[in-house]
Protein backbone atom coordinates (compact mmCIF):
# COMPACT_ATOMS: atom_id res chain seq x y z
CA UNK A 1 0.00 0.00 0.00
CA UNK A 2 1.18 3.37 -1.19
CA UNK A 3 1.71 5.66 2.01
CA UNK A 4 -0.54 8.64 2.68
CA UNK A 5 0.85 11.08 4.46
CA UNK A 6 0.36 14.54 5.27
CA UNK A 7 2.28 17.51 3.36
CA UNK A 8 4.33 19.38 5.27
CA UNK A 9 5.57 22.92 4.48
CA UNK A 10 9.22 23.40 4.42
CA UNK A 11 9.25 27.37 5.14
CA UNK A 12 7.59 26.81 8.77
CA UNK A 13 9.96 24.23 9.95
CA UNK A 14 13.31 25.56 8.69
CA UNK A 15 12.45 29.21 8.70
CA UNK A 16 14.06 29.71 12.23
CA UNK A 17 17.25 27.80 11.14
CA UNK A 18 17.92 29.84 8.09
CA UNK A 19 17.66 32.79 9.91
CA UNK A 20 20.24 31.72 12.00
CA UNK A 21 22.77 29.59 9.61
CA UNK A 22 22.70 33.11 7.86
CA UNK A 23 23.02 34.91 10.85
CA UNK A 24 26.36 32.60 11.85
CA UNK A 25 27.45 33.28 8.10
CA UNK A 26 27.26 37.22 8.59
CA UNK A 27 29.85 37.01 11.71
CA UNK A 28 32.03 35.13 10.37
CA UNK A 29 32.74 36.07 6.50
CA UNK A 30 33.86 39.30 5.14
CA UNK A 31 32.54 38.64 1.68
CA UNK A 32 29.94 35.93 0.78
CA UNK A 33 31.15 31.68 1.59
CA UNK A 34 31.17 29.56 -1.30
CA UNK A 35 29.54 26.10 -1.39
CA UNK A 36 30.15 22.89 -3.51
CA UNK A 37 27.53 20.57 -4.15
CA UNK A 38 28.50 17.43 -6.25
CA UNK A 39 25.88 14.69 -6.59
CA UNK A 40 26.10 11.10 -8.22
CA UNK A 41 23.48 8.78 -9.11
CA UNK A 42 20.27 9.39 -11.04
CA UNK A 43 17.76 12.33 -12.16
CA UNK A 44 16.26 12.13 -8.41
CA UNK A 45 19.59 12.67 -7.04
CA UNK A 46 20.59 15.71 -9.11
CA UNK A 47 16.73 16.74 -8.40
CA UNK A 48 17.55 16.46 -5.05
CA UNK A 49 20.78 18.26 -5.53
CA UNK A 50 19.04 21.17 -6.86
CA UNK A 51 17.05 21.16 -3.57
CA UNK A 52 20.28 21.42 -1.73
CA UNK A 53 21.77 24.67 -3.41
CA UNK A 54 18.19 26.39 -3.39
CA UNK A 55 18.45 25.99 0.78
CA UNK A 56 21.78 27.24 0.53
CA UNK A 57 21.41 30.00 -1.85
CA UNK A 58 18.84 30.94 1.05
CA UNK A 59 21.19 30.71 3.75
CA UNK A 60 23.59 32.89 2.19
CA UNK A 61 25.38 30.89 0.27
CA UNK A 62 27.34 31.31 -2.98
CA UNK A 63 28.55 28.37 -5.83
CA UNK A 64 31.87 27.29 -6.80
CA UNK A 65 33.14 24.89 -9.31
CA UNK A 66 36.16 23.35 -7.44
CA UNK A 67 36.40 22.19 -3.78
CA UNK A 68 39.66 24.24 -3.11
CA UNK A 69 37.69 27.61 -3.40
CA UNK A 70 34.95 26.13 -1.31
CA UNK A 71 33.55 26.79 2.91
CA UNK A 72 31.18 24.45 2.39
CA UNK A 73 31.18 20.60 0.59
CA UNK A 74 28.32 18.16 0.39
CA UNK A 75 28.34 15.09 -2.17
CA UNK A 76 25.45 14.04 -2.56
CA UNK A 77 25.82 10.10 -3.18
CA UNK A 78 23.70 6.97 -4.69
CA UNK A 79 24.04 3.83 -3.19
CA UNK A 80 22.57 1.67 -6.28
CA UNK A 81 25.96 0.16 -7.48
CA UNK A 82 29.27 -0.37 -5.61
CA UNK A 83 31.53 2.01 -8.21
CA UNK A 84 29.23 4.43 -7.48
CA UNK A 85 30.19 4.22 -3.77
CA UNK A 86 33.80 3.29 -4.39
CA UNK A 87 34.35 6.71 -5.68
CA UNK A 88 32.94 8.68 -2.98
CA UNK A 89 35.13 7.18 -0.67
CA UNK A 90 37.89 8.08 -3.15
CA UNK A 91 37.09 11.33 -3.19
CA UNK A 92 35.96 12.17 0.53
CA UNK A 93 39.52 10.40 1.08
CA UNK A 94 40.99 13.16 -1.10
CA UNK A 95 38.95 16.20 1.45
CA UNK A 96 41.28 15.46 4.63
CA UNK A 97 44.34 17.09 2.87
CA UNK A 98 42.09 19.96 2.09
CA UNK A 99 40.06 19.99 5.67
CA UNK A 100 43.76 20.10 7.52
CA UNK A 101 44.59 23.22 5.07
CA UNK A 102 41.81 24.76 6.20
CA UNK A 103 39.81 23.94 9.56
CA UNK A 104 36.84 26.17 8.95
CA UNK A 105 35.98 24.19 5.83
CA UNK A 106 32.41 22.00 7.12
CA UNK A 107 32.04 19.23 4.69
CA UNK A 108 28.81 17.04 4.79
CA UNK A 109 27.32 13.91 3.20
CA UNK A 110 23.98 13.06 1.98
CA UNK A 111 22.03 10.90 0.07
CA UNK A 112 21.07 7.60 -0.55
CA UNK A 113 24.81 6.21 0.35
CA UNK A 114 24.82 7.48 3.48
CA UNK A 115 20.94 5.84 4.77
CA UNK A 116 22.58 2.77 5.20
CA UNK A 117 24.10 1.94 8.61
CA UNK A 118 27.34 0.38 7.74
CA UNK A 119 28.18 3.41 5.59
CA UNK A 120 27.48 6.01 8.36
CA UNK A 121 29.83 3.55 10.49
CA UNK A 122 32.30 3.34 8.20
CA UNK A 123 32.33 7.15 8.03
CA UNK A 124 32.30 7.77 11.55
CA UNK A 125 35.42 5.90 12.50
CA UNK A 126 37.06 6.43 9.25
CA UNK A 127 36.66 9.73 8.03
CA UNK A 128 37.08 12.23 11.15
CA UNK A 129 36.97 15.53 9.45
CA UNK A 130 33.61 15.12 7.80
CA UNK A 131 31.17 17.07 10.10
CA UNK A 132 27.48 16.02 8.52
CA UNK A 133 26.15 12.80 7.27
CA UNK A 134 22.34 13.04 6.78
CA UNK A 135 20.15 10.30 4.70
CA UNK A 136 17.44 11.91 1.97
CA UNK A 137 14.62 11.65 4.91
CA UNK A 138 16.88 14.07 6.17
CA UNK A 139 17.21 16.80 2.71
CA UNK A 140 14.28 19.19 4.06
CA UNK A 141 16.49 19.58 7.24
CA UNK A 142 19.51 20.49 6.26
CA UNK A 143 19.32 24.20 7.40
CA UNK A 144 18.65 22.69 10.97
CA UNK A 145 21.43 20.42 10.45
CA UNK A 146 23.98 22.89 9.03
CA UNK A 147 22.97 25.07 11.74
CA UNK A 148 23.46 22.64 14.50
CA UNK A 149 27.32 21.38 13.11
CA UNK A 150 27.90 25.38 12.80
CA UNK A 151 26.98 26.18 16.50
CA UNK A 152 28.03 23.41 18.65
CA UNK A 153 30.99 22.27 16.00
CA UNK A 154 30.15 18.23 16.67
CA UNK A 155 29.58 15.89 14.55
CA UNK A 156 26.06 15.71 13.19
CA UNK A 157 24.55 11.87 11.87
CA UNK A 158 20.84 12.18 10.58
CA UNK A 159 19.85 9.00 9.73
CA UNK A 160 16.36 9.11 10.39
CA UNK A 161 13.52 7.02 8.58
CA UNK A 162 10.73 8.74 9.97
CA UNK A 163 9.48 8.41 6.40
CA UNK A 164 7.85 12.56 6.59
CA UNK A 165 5.75 12.11 3.85
CA UNK A 166 5.88 15.33 1.35
CA UNK A 167 7.70 18.24 2.46
CA UNK A 168 6.34 20.68 -0.11
CA UNK A 169 8.09 24.28 -1.18
CA UNK A 170 11.61 23.32 -0.67
CA UNK A 171 13.50 25.76 -2.84
CA UNK A 172 14.98 25.16 -5.95
CA UNK A 173 17.66 26.51 -7.63
CA UNK A 174 17.58 24.63 -10.81
CA UNK A 175 20.67 23.42 -12.62
CA UNK A 176 19.21 24.06 -16.33
CA UNK A 177 17.21 26.16 -18.21
CA UNK A 178 15.56 24.08 -20.81
CA UNK A 179 14.59 21.30 -19.29
CA UNK A 180 13.50 20.61 -15.66
CA UNK A 181 13.17 17.81 -13.20
CA UNK A 182 9.83 17.50 -11.36
CA UNK A 183 9.54 15.23 -8.90
CA UNK A 184 5.90 13.72 -8.75
CA UNK A 185 6.68 11.08 -6.40
CA UNK A 186 9.55 9.89 -3.68
CA UNK A 187 10.26 6.28 -3.06
CA UNK A 188 9.56 3.13 -3.69
CA UNK A 189 7.37 -0.18 -3.03
CA UNK A 190 8.17 -2.72 -5.06
CA UNK A 191 11.70 -4.61 -3.93
CA UNK A 192 13.60 -5.89 -6.66
CA UNK A 193 15.30 -8.59 -5.14
CA UNK A 194 18.91 -6.46 -6.09
CA UNK A 195 18.00 -3.37 -5.37
CA UNK A 196 19.03 -1.04 -2.59
CA UNK A 197 15.94 1.86 -2.97
CA UNK A 198 13.44 0.53 -1.23
CA UNK A 199 15.63 0.70 2.07
CA UNK A 200 17.22 4.26 1.59
CA UNK A 201 14.37 5.65 0.18
CA UNK A 202 11.53 4.42 1.93
CA UNK A 203 7.80 3.47 0.70
CA UNK A 204 5.91 5.19 -2.00
CA UNK A 205 4.21 8.98 -1.36
CA UNK A 206 2.76 11.06 -4.15
CA UNK A 207 2.61 14.62 -4.33
CA UNK A 208 -0.77 15.80 -4.90
CA UNK A 209 -2.03 16.93 -8.73
CA UNK A 210 -2.50 20.81 -7.46
CA UNK A 211 0.98 20.85 -5.94
CA UNK A 212 2.54 19.49 -9.25
CA UNK A 213 0.38 21.40 -11.52
CA UNK A 214 1.44 24.57 -9.74
CA UNK A 215 4.82 23.90 -10.18
CA UNK A 216 5.11 22.82 -13.70
CA UNK A 217 3.21 26.08 -14.79
CA UNK A 218 5.71 28.15 -12.73
CA UNK A 219 8.55 26.10 -14.61
CA UNK A 220 6.70 26.96 -18.00
CA UNK A 221 6.27 30.64 -16.67
CA UNK A 222 9.71 30.80 -15.90
CA UNK A 223 10.82 29.85 -19.73
CA UNK A 224 11.54 25.87 -19.47
CA UNK A 225 10.27 23.90 -22.70
CA UNK A 226 10.59 20.39 -21.48
CA UNK A 227 9.92 19.08 -17.83
CA UNK A 228 10.72 15.51 -17.01
CA UNK A 229 8.44 14.22 -14.47
CA UNK A 230 9.88 11.51 -11.95
CA UNK A 231 9.71 8.85 -9.92
CA UNK A 232 10.93 5.61 -9.16
CA UNK A 233 7.57 3.83 -10.89
CA UNK A 234 5.48 6.77 -11.96
CA UNK A 235 3.27 4.13 -13.04
CA UNK A 236 2.33 3.98 -9.61
CA UNK A 237 1.41 7.33 -9.03
CA UNK A 238 -1.70 8.52 -7.13
CA UNK A 239 -1.85 5.56 -4.95
CA UNK A 240 -2.66 6.40 -1.26
CA UNK A 241 -3.85 9.99 -2.24
CA UNK A 242 -7.40 11.05 -1.26
CA UNK A 243 -7.96 12.22 -4.42
CA UNK A 244 -9.01 9.62 -7.38
CA UNK A 245 -5.80 9.87 -9.80
CA UNK A 246 -3.56 8.17 -11.56
CA UNK A 247 -0.44 9.09 -13.52
CA UNK A 248 -2.76 8.75 -16.96
CA UNK A 249 -4.88 11.32 -15.06
CA UNK A 250 -1.93 13.56 -14.55
CA UNK A 251 -0.44 12.94 -17.38
CA UNK A 252 -3.78 14.84 -19.43
CA UNK A 253 -3.76 17.39 -16.62
CA UNK A 254 -0.50 18.27 -17.46
CA UNK A 255 -0.73 17.97 -21.41
CA UNK A 256 -3.73 20.25 -20.76
CA UNK A 257 -1.72 23.32 -19.56
CA UNK A 258 -1.94 25.97 -22.68
CA UNK A 259 1.78 26.75 -24.01
CA UNK A 260 4.25 24.72 -26.53
CA UNK A 261 6.24 22.25 -24.67
CA UNK A 262 6.35 18.95 -23.78
CA UNK A 263 6.54 16.70 -20.97
CA UNK A 264 8.84 13.28 -20.95
CA UNK A 265 8.76 10.67 -17.34
CA UNK A 266 11.11 8.54 -15.88
CA UNK A 267 11.10 5.54 -14.60
CA UNK A 268 8.31 3.06 -15.34
CA UNK A 269 7.82 -0.18 -13.91
CA UNK A 270 6.41 -2.63 -16.66
CA UNK A 271 4.25 -4.62 -13.93
CA UNK A 272 2.49 -1.18 -13.51
CA UNK A 273 2.19 -0.24 -17.37
CA UNK A 274 -1.19 -0.16 -18.58
CA UNK A 275 -2.77 0.09 -21.78
CA UNK A 276 -4.71 2.83 -20.54
CA UNK A 277 -1.32 4.51 -20.04
CA UNK A 278 0.18 3.71 -23.78
CA UNK A 279 -3.70 5.04 -25.25
CA UNK A 280 -2.71 8.37 -22.82
CA UNK A 281 0.91 8.73 -24.44
CA UNK A 282 -1.03 8.43 -27.67
CA UNK A 283 -3.38 10.75 -27.33
CA UNK A 284 -1.51 13.67 -25.84
CA UNK A 285 0.61 15.60 -27.74
CA UNK A 286 2.90 17.00 -25.65
CA UNK A 287 4.19 13.97 -24.20
CA UNK A 288 7.17 12.73 -26.14
CA UNK A 289 6.54 9.30 -27.82
CA UNK A 290 9.37 7.93 -25.65
CA UNK A 291 8.91 4.95 -23.54
CA UNK A 292 11.80 4.16 -20.87
CA UNK A 293 11.05 1.08 -19.90
CA UNK A 294 13.48 -0.93 -18.16
CA UNK A 295 13.16 -5.23 -18.52
CA UNK A 296 16.30 -5.79 -16.71
CA UNK A 297 16.50 -9.03 -18.44
CA UNK A 298 14.83 -11.15 -21.52
CA UNK A 299 14.65 -14.77 -19.03
CA UNK A 300 11.06 -15.37 -17.05
CA UNK A 301 13.40 -17.29 -14.80
CA UNK A 302 15.65 -14.58 -14.11
CA UNK A 303 12.77 -12.28 -14.10
CA UNK A 304 11.24 -14.10 -11.63
CA UNK A 305 14.24 -14.43 -9.11
CA UNK A 306 14.38 -10.34 -9.49
CA UNK A 307 10.89 -10.35 -8.62
CA UNK A 308 9.95 -8.10 -11.35
CA UNK A 309 6.44 -9.49 -11.42
CA UNK A 310 5.92 -10.03 -15.78
CA UNK A 311 7.06 -12.14 -17.57
CA UNK A 312 8.95 -11.33 -21.30
CA UNK A 313 5.67 -11.95 -22.96
CA UNK A 314 3.51 -9.59 -20.80
CA UNK A 315 6.57 -6.97 -21.98
CA UNK A 316 6.68 -7.63 -25.44
CA UNK A 317 3.26 -7.24 -25.68
CA UNK A 318 3.16 -3.54 -24.19
CA UNK A 319 5.82 -2.69 -26.84
CA UNK A 320 3.61 -4.48 -29.52
CA UNK A 321 0.48 -2.41 -28.75
CA UNK A 322 2.06 0.62 -28.22
CA UNK A 323 3.75 -0.05 -31.38
CA UNK A 324 0.56 -0.71 -32.77
CA UNK A 325 -0.85 2.91 -31.73
CA UNK A 326 2.27 4.84 -32.31
CA UNK A 327 4.81 3.11 -34.92
CA UNK A 328 6.80 5.76 -34.33
CA UNK A 329 7.62 5.27 -30.30
CA UNK A 330 11.06 5.12 -29.03
CA UNK A 331 11.70 2.83 -26.35
CA UNK A 332 14.64 2.72 -23.91
CA UNK A 333 15.75 0.04 -21.40
CA UNK A 334 17.69 -1.12 -18.56
CA UNK A 335 19.39 -4.15 -18.19
CA UNK A 336 21.55 -6.25 -15.28
CA UNK A 337 24.13 -8.70 -16.93
CA UNK A 338 25.43 -11.38 -14.21
CA UNK A 339 22.67 -11.32 -11.80
CA UNK A 340 23.04 -14.29 -9.74
CA UNK A 341 22.21 -17.62 -11.28
CA UNK A 342 21.87 -16.38 -14.62
CA UNK A 343 23.23 -19.51 -16.71
CA UNK A 344 24.51 -18.60 -20.53
CA UNK A 345 21.02 -20.09 -21.69
CA UNK A 346 18.97 -16.99 -19.47
CA UNK A 347 21.84 -14.82 -21.49
CA UNK A 348 20.78 -16.05 -24.73
CA UNK A 349 17.40 -14.93 -24.02
CA UNK A 350 18.28 -11.53 -23.07
CA UNK A 351 20.17 -11.26 -26.26
CA UNK A 352 17.05 -12.33 -28.00
CA UNK A 353 14.60 -10.13 -26.34
CA UNK A 354 16.84 -7.16 -27.39
CA UNK A 355 16.48 -8.40 -30.92
CA UNK A 356 12.96 -8.87 -30.56
CA UNK A 357 12.41 -5.28 -29.15
CA UNK A 358 15.31 -3.37 -31.29
CA UNK A 359 15.36 -0.67 -28.55
CA UNK A 360 16.93 2.54 -29.31
CA UNK A 361 19.51 2.56 -26.72
CA UNK A 362 19.78 0.67 -23.70
CA UNK A 363 21.52 1.14 -20.20
CA UNK A 364 23.10 -1.54 -19.48
CA UNK A 365 25.03 -2.90 -16.11
CA UNK A 366 26.72 -5.51 -14.43
CA UNK A 367 25.29 -6.59 -11.07
CA UNK A 368 26.33 -5.42 -8.23
CA UNK A 369 25.64 -6.93 -4.94
CA UNK A 370 23.76 -4.76 -2.22
CA UNK A 371 24.10 -5.55 1.87
CA UNK A 372 20.44 -6.19 3.05
CA UNK A 373 19.22 -6.99 -0.42
CA UNK A 374 17.34 -10.32 -1.17
CA UNK A 375 19.95 -11.47 -4.02
CA UNK A 376 22.86 -10.95 -1.99
CA UNK A 377 21.91 -13.87 -0.32
CA UNK A 378 21.42 -15.78 -3.64
CA UNK A 379 24.22 -18.24 -4.89
CA UNK A 380 26.68 -16.36 -7.48
CA UNK A 381 28.81 -18.98 -9.46
CA UNK A 382 29.37 -16.83 -12.61
CA UNK A 383 32.96 -15.10 -12.72
CA UNK A 384 34.18 -11.81 -12.93
CA UNK A 385 35.30 -12.55 -16.63
CA UNK A 386 32.30 -14.27 -17.63
CA UNK A 387 30.10 -11.25 -16.38
CA UNK A 388 32.37 -9.05 -18.09
CA UNK A 389 32.30 -10.71 -21.44
CA UNK A 390 27.91 -10.97 -21.57
CA UNK A 391 28.50 -7.29 -20.79
CA UNK A 392 30.41 -6.94 -24.20
CA UNK A 393 28.29 -8.72 -26.31
CA UNK A 394 25.16 -6.93 -25.13
CA UNK A 395 27.07 -3.74 -25.90
CA UNK A 396 27.79 -5.11 -29.38
CA UNK A 397 24.97 -5.99 -30.45
CA UNK A 398 22.94 -2.82 -29.13
CA UNK A 399 25.64 -0.88 -30.76
CA UNK A 400 24.63 -2.49 -34.43
CA UNK A 401 21.35 -2.09 -33.75
CA UNK A 402 21.53 1.45 -32.59
CA UNK A 403 24.04 1.89 -36.24
CA UNK A 404 20.71 0.88 -38.19
CA UNK A 405 18.53 2.62 -36.16
CA UNK A 406 20.39 5.85 -36.57
CA UNK A 407 20.96 5.31 -40.34
CA UNK A 408 17.14 4.70 -40.75
CA UNK A 409 16.70 8.49 -39.70
CA UNK A 410 18.70 9.66 -42.59
CA UNK A 411 16.24 11.40 -44.70
CA UNK A 412 13.86 11.57 -42.05
CA UNK A 413 12.05 15.25 -40.19
CA UNK A 414 12.43 15.47 -36.53
CA UNK A 415 11.05 18.44 -34.12
CA UNK A 416 13.85 19.29 -32.65
CA UNK A 417 14.44 21.36 -28.79
CA UNK A 418 17.78 23.37 -29.68
CA UNK A 419 19.74 23.16 -25.96
CA UNK A 420 22.92 24.90 -26.96
CA UNK A 421 25.94 24.52 -28.90
CA UNK A 422 26.94 21.65 -30.79
CA UNK A 423 29.70 19.20 -30.82
CA UNK A 424 30.12 19.30 -34.67
CA UNK A 425 31.35 22.63 -35.14
CA UNK A 426 31.94 26.08 -34.14
CA UNK A 427 28.32 26.95 -35.79
CA UNK A 428 26.79 24.32 -34.67
CA UNK A 429 23.57 23.69 -32.18
CA UNK A 430 22.72 20.82 -30.87
CA UNK A 431 19.01 19.45 -29.31
CA UNK A 432 17.13 16.27 -29.11
CA UNK A 433 13.92 15.04 -30.41
CA UNK A 434 11.24 13.31 -29.05
CA UNK A 435 13.16 9.96 -28.99
CA UNK A 436 15.51 12.03 -26.89
CA UNK A 437 18.43 11.38 -29.75
CA UNK A 438 21.06 13.95 -30.43
CA UNK A 439 21.35 15.95 -33.29
CA UNK A 440 23.81 18.35 -34.42
CA UNK A 441 23.19 21.29 -37.27
CA UNK A 442 24.32 24.54 -38.30
CA UNK A 443 22.26 27.10 -37.27
CA UNK A 444 22.37 30.57 -35.07
CA UNK A 445 22.41 30.54 -31.02
CA UNK A 446 19.13 32.67 -31.26
CA UNK A 447 17.42 29.47 -31.81
CA UNK A 448 18.87 28.07 -28.56
CA UNK A 449 15.40 27.05 -26.04
CA UNK A 450 12.99 26.90 -29.35
CA UNK A 451 11.60 24.02 -31.27
CA UNK A 452 12.85 23.66 -34.92
CA UNK A 453 12.49 21.30 -37.61
CA UNK A 454 15.54 19.33 -38.72
CA UNK A 455 16.27 16.78 -42.08
CA UNK A 456 18.39 14.44 -40.87
CA UNK A 457 21.50 14.10 -43.28
CA UNK A 458 24.32 11.73 -41.18
CA UNK A 459 24.02 9.31 -38.91
CA UNK A 460 27.02 9.16 -36.95
CA UNK A 461 28.28 7.22 -33.57
CA UNK A 462 26.53 9.22 -30.87
CA UNK A 463 24.37 11.55 -32.66
CA UNK A 464 22.68 12.59 -35.65
CA UNK A 465 23.29 15.59 -37.58
CA UNK A 466 21.17 17.65 -40.14
CA UNK A 467 19.99 20.63 -41.49
CA UNK A 468 17.36 23.21 -40.36
CA UNK A 469 14.44 23.36 -42.36
CA UNK A 470 12.64 25.30 -40.50
CA UNK A 471 12.18 28.01 -37.37
CA UNK A 472 9.62 27.82 -33.94
CA UNK A 473 8.28 31.02 -36.00
CA UNK A 474 7.92 29.09 -39.08
CA UNK A 475 6.87 26.23 -37.68
CA UNK A 476 3.75 28.04 -36.15
CA UNK A 477 2.80 29.82 -39.09
CA UNK A 478 3.05 25.95 -40.60
CA UNK A 479 0.15 25.23 -38.69
N1 LIG B 1 13.14 2.59 -10.36
C1 LIG B 1 13.75 2.46 -11.61
C2 LIG B 1 13.22 1.26 -12.32
O1 LIG B 1 12.85 0.28 -11.72
O2 LIG B 1 13.30 1.30 -13.53
C3 LIG B 1 15.24 2.33 -11.59
C4 LIG B 1 16.03 2.85 -10.51
S1 LIG B 1 17.68 2.33 -10.48
C5 LIG B 1 18.36 3.78 -9.85
C6 LIG B 1 18.23 2.39 -12.15
C7 LIG B 1 18.73 1.09 -12.68
O3 LIG B 1 19.86 0.67 -11.95
C8 LIG B 1 17.79 -0.09 -12.61
O4 LIG B 1 16.81 -0.10 -13.61
C9 LIG B 1 18.72 -1.26 -12.72
O5 LIG B 1 18.94 -1.61 -14.07
C10 LIG B 1 20.02 -0.71 -12.14
N2 LIG B 1 20.33 -1.34 -10.84
C11 LIG B 1 19.63 -1.26 -9.69
N3 LIG B 1 20.22 -2.01 -8.74
C12 LIG B 1 21.31 -2.59 -9.31
C13 LIG B 1 22.33 -3.48 -8.85
N4 LIG B 1 22.31 -3.96 -7.61
N5 LIG B 1 23.29 -3.83 -9.72
C14 LIG B 1 23.32 -3.37 -10.98
N6 LIG B 1 22.40 -2.54 -11.47
C15 LIG B 1 21.39 -2.15 -10.64
FE1 LIG C 1 14.75 -0.48 -7.44
FE2 LIG C 1 12.86 -2.03 -8.50
FE3 LIG C 1 12.18 0.12 -7.03
FE4 LIG C 1 13.29 0.46 -9.45
S1 LIG C 1 11.31 -0.49 -9.02
S2 LIG C 1 13.82 1.54 -7.56
S3 LIG C 1 14.72 -1.23 -9.55
S4 LIG C 1 13.21 -1.70 -6.31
Amino acid sequence: MTESKATGLWEESQKASVAGVRKWICAQYDSQPLAYVRTYGCQQNVSDGEKIKGMLALMGYGFCETVEEADLIIFNTCAVRENAEDRVFGNVGALKHQKRRNPNLIIGLCGCMMQQEHIAERIKNSFPYVDLVFGPHSLPKLPELLEASLNTKKRIFDLSENNVGIIEGIPIRRDQEIRAWLPIMYGCNNFCTYCVVPYVRGRERSRRSEEILQEFKGLLQAGYKEVMLLGQNVNSYGKGLEEEINFSGLLRKLNAVEGEFRIRFMSSHPKDATLELIDTIAECEKVCKHFHLPVQCGSDRILKQMNRQYTRADYCRLVDYAREKMPDIAFTSDFIVGFPGETEEDFSQTLELLERVRFDSIFSFIYSKRKGTKAAEMEDFTSDEEKADRFQRMLDLQKQIGIEKYESCIGKRFRVLVEGPGRSGTNYLTGRNEAYMIIDFPGPLELVGQFVEVEITEALNWALRGELVLSQDKMGEKK
